[in-house]
């Protein structure tokens, strides 16, 4: 018997392990996928947002601030990257001029700091490659950028070493009413549990049907991203944004924290779930959109893509709460800024359990950093000396592209990683410019001989992402080519 499950190991989902394994009561959580962070908390741009945006009435405003304020400790006691680089809110034309006022306005009611109106003089000293025809700029230096899915990592490896017990490729199929609580289903197994928190994305309210919780409806509506060569590196320093729609904050350009420069996304409803294609309609909106303000930037540039699905709740607002069924929570409708407000909503949820009757006692051993993953391209050249003697596997690279080496592979693994995705993006091996051209092989071949499995085992990203197929001796080889 557990004392809360959580069903689904996005952001959301790791960052309520996590708050949770503060205390003294027994968790698991319950991923679909392979590997934690593989929903929409690994495809979105990764944006810590200043704060302003939402307004204060609506949960996903009052969350948003609080949770920008807590991003500071825990990439330090996560060790994974984090910065505030600050955004600029352009307004192109007239009429822009008064939202951007409003926006300000409404950022320091909530106690966003340091929030200015910048001059075309001003940006140009600032931002030398945007537009010239930008009429005013609202700067908010609280923005900041962060890589979403080493957070998920990091918020789970910290949970576990707390006492969290991790389920993956475990997914819930159905949920039964029980004296004292709720026995959930997966394809493997049974789990029982007092609390059952709903953290399913963009799957939450299916999972809310299998408790007959379902009062809302989650609309997906589809993002378009697009990486851009690293040549590009400093084109912009800052997050750059149009003024917002009321569906949208608009196609952005996005300086990532590795350095690279991102731009998207669209905003698209679709139907379909499991729709993450990227399409040359999506291309053309973002790259028509950002070089009316950076026209520098080319669709040339572009070295990969992909595409993430908003969980848009019915009401446009997150649905955290209690439901009608007893020791029922929906933690869902997480839309952007839900990775911004993710520690903010963990807070928020243990409030809400002790609330309802959860004993919450603090654990007095309770860790809250983790060692974090080494880096080799971030070592000067003493500390990589260092490495090297202490562990000749730092002396053999992986990826060059992103300077990667054997040692931060097998660390990886170690850690959890699965799949080459896993590895992608625990330590960028596969995200530079020649897209795994290189290092592929060499990752499989890491993954095959640490984890004893053969490579028609391995996939990209679990189950229907294989990479090898068995040898079928009845195919002659050259037929078929
Ligand atoms: C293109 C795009 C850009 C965005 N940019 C930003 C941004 O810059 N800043 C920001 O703050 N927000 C942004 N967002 C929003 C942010 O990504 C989401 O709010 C956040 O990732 C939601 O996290 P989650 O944990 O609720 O969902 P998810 O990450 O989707 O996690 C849900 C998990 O539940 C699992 N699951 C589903 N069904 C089951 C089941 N039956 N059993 C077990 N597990 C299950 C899934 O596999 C998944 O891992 C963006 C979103 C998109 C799409």
């Amino acid at each position: 018997m557990y004392d809360v499950i959580i069903i689904g190991g996005g952001i959301v989902g790791c960052a309520l392990a996590r708050e949770l394994s503060r205390y003294r009561i027994r968790v698991a959580l319950l991923e679909r996928e392979v590997e934690v962070g593989f929903g929409t908390s690994k495809t979105n741009s990764g944006i810590i947002h200043a704060g302003h945006h939402a307004h204060p009435d609506t949960l996903k405003g009052q969350l948003e601030w609080i949770g920008n304020q807590m991003w500071d400790d825990l990439a330090r006691d996560l060790n994974f990257g984090f910065s505030r680089i600050g955004e600029l809110l352009l307004a192109m034309q007239a009429e822009d001029l008064n939202h951007l006022e409003e926006l300000k306005k409404q950022g320091e009611r909530k106690g966003v700091t340091g929030l200015e109106m910048w001059s075309p003089k001003r940006l140009r000293q600032e931002e030398p490659n945007l537009s010239h025809d930008i009429l005013q700029a609202l700067h908010a230096p609280t923005a900041g950028v962060v890589n979403p899915y080493e957070a998920c990592f990091g918020l789970i490896e910290c949970a576990q070493q707390n006492g969290v017990e991790l389920f993956c490729g475990q997914p819930v199929l159905s949920i039964t009413r029980e004296d004292g609580g709720l026995l959930i289903h997966t394809s493997r197994q049974q789990f029982r549990g007092r609390f059952i928190l709903n953290a399913a994305g963009v799957f939450a309210d299916q999972v809310a049907a299998m408790v007959g919780a379902d009062d809302f409806k989650i609309l997906p509506r589809k993002g378009e991203e697009y990486m851009l060569d690293r040549r590009l590196q400093g084109i912009v320093t800052r997050l750059i944004f149009p003024t917002p729609t009321v569906s949208s904050k608009g196609v952005l350009i996005i300086p990532t924290v590795d350095g690279t420069i991102m731009v998207g996304p669209t905003a698209e409803d679709v139907n379909d779930r499991e729709d993450l294609s990227t399409t040359f309609s999506g291309a053309d909106k973002v790259f028509t959109a950002v070089r009316r303000y950076c026209p520098a930037i080319s669709e040339r540039d572009t070295i990969t893509e992909f595409a993430g699905l908003r969980a848009v709740a019915d009401s446009n607002d997150f649905v955290i709460g209690p439901s009608p069924i007893k020791g029922f929570f929906n933690v869902a409708g997480i839309q952007s800024p839900g990775l911004t407000a993710a520690p903010a909503i963990a807070t928020y949820v243990a409030k809400m359990l002790r609330g309802e009757g959860l004993a919450l006692d603090e654990k007095t051993d309770w860790q809250a950093k983790i060692e974090g993953p080494p880096r080799f391209a971030l070592m000067s050249a003493e500390e990589r000396r260092a490495a090297i003697s202490r562990d000749p596997a730092f002396g053999r690279v992986v990826c060059r592209c992103e300077l990667v080496t054997e040692a931060e592979v097998l660390y990886a693994i170690k850690h959890g990683a699965r799949t080459l995705d896993g590895i992608k993006f625990r330590v960028r091996a596969g995200m530079g410019r020649c897209q795994g051209g290189f290092c592929t092989s060499r990752v499989l071949d890491l993954l095959s001989s640490t984890l004893g499995v053969p490579l028609t085992e391995l996939t990209k990203r679990g189950r229907g992402s294989e990479l090898f197929y068995p040898r079928d001796d009845r195919i002659a080889p050259g037929d078929g080519l």
